[in-house]
């Protein structure tokens, strides 16, 4: 796919990029350019370009409007201290995208133009991406979404994809801390055959109420239970979890109706070569509590792009407490080799920056 730059732009003076980039926090700054691709069923993907970012003009009756179709991905560019500027698994975010399209009824764009699409944008806003010390990053939003001016209910015949990059800040600052969690019992996040694994705004419109009951209960995130049982343990509206046996097995929610995370995914190799044996399977809310009550249970953590590891402290419910494991080892193990690779501070033995 050619991509052209019809106008280079610059937004602000670089003593004003070094101010943003020292305390750039998260998702409110945007770099100098973005990038667009059209897609129609007769021209496939084409006019691919970076522009100068700025707001886009939609016709009140554009499809996405009213329906949502709408997918999206999240990853990081990371600079290393070489001044090198390096991307974590580009291809699985691609290959996610792929399948969110899959489910939207949108059309697929092929891994290497995802991926080339990406490295395009990262390239033209390099200034951007912050110093990798203290665990800064540039943040990439890819997102693909219903451009056809139709109010009829169809798979669309206008399909746009846009990548937008923003500088982000440490997840954590002043150290690493637990997440406390709400378990709502009331709402859920996807049903079977739902949308639960397609990364899809609907999905996020929908985890609001439940994360703000989880605010007005002064936790941090909420945590999801299956639809069909209201038994089973999903995923945080934004992250995967993972549990960590006595004996050194670890256990995570399996695929089907949750986000498959390239963390997750991530977690999964990193951990085998750690020796510890990884379980991916029905993991319910009982097994929890009681593991946690017997002492089986030594550690709760959660993975996402943004926070990459993060300890899991006490849950809250209607029916009480589950209490913070006694450990945190593992996981804050898992999390300084996961940050190293990204940073290159360590190997990439798995092959997993490009
Ligand atoms: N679950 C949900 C619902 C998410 O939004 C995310 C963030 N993309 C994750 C899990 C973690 O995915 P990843 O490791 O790819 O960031």
């Amino acid at each position: 796919m050619e991509i052209r730059t019809t106008e280079s732009a610059t937004r602000v003076d670089d003593a004003r990029l070094v101010e943003i980039l020292a305390n750039p926090g998260f998702g409110t700054h945007f770099t100098d350019h973005m990038l667009t691709v059209e897609w129609t069923p007769d021209a496939d993907w084409h006019a691919a370009r970076i522009e100068p970012y700025g707001p886009l003009s939609l016709d009140p009756a554009t499809a996405v409007l009213h329906y949502a179709q709408e997918t999206f991905e999240g990853m990081k560019a990371y600079r290393h201290q070489d001044g090198s500027i390096w991307l974590f698994r580009p291809e699985a975010n691609a290959e996610r995208m792929r399948r969110s399209s899959q489910r939207l009824a949108f059309p697929e764009l092929p891994v290497e133009d995802f991926v080339g699409a990406v490295e395009a944008l990262v390239r033209a806003d390099q200034r951007w991406v912050p110093p990798g010390d203290g665990e800064k990053s540039l943040y990439l939003r890819p997102f693909m979404f219903a451009s056809e001016v139709f109010l009829g209910v169809r798979p669309a015949q206008h399909v746009t994809f846009m990548v937008i990059a923003s500088p982000a800040g440490a997840y954590f600052k002043g150290g690493v801390k637990p997440v406390t969690l709400w378990l709502t019992e009331e709402y859920t996040r996807a049903g079977r055959g739902g949308m639960g694994a397609a990364k899809t705004g609907g999905n996020y419109a929908s985890s609001l109420v439940a994360q703000q009951e989880a605010i007005a209960q002064g936790c941090d995130q909420v945590v999801f239970l299956d639809a069909q049982e209201g038994n089973y343990v999903e995923e945080l509206g934004g992250m995967n979890l993972y549990f960590v046996f006595r004996d050194g097995h670890i256990v995570t929610p399996e695929t089907g109706t949750i986000l498959e995370g390239i963390t997750r995914a991530s977690i999964i190799e990193l951990a085998g070569k750690l020796g510890h044996q990884v379980e991916e399977r029905k993991f319910s809310i009982g097994e929890w509590r009681d593991g946690i009550a017997s002492g089986d249970i030594v550690e709760v953590f959660a993975c996402g792009t943004a926070a990459v590891v993060t300890p899991v402290g006490t849950v809250l419910s209607k029916d009480g407490q589950i209490a913070a494991p006694e450990s945190t080892d593992l996981t804050m193990r898992i999390r300084q080799a996961l940050v190293d690779i990204q940073f290159g501070r360590a190997d990439d033995t798995f092959g997993w920056m490009r």
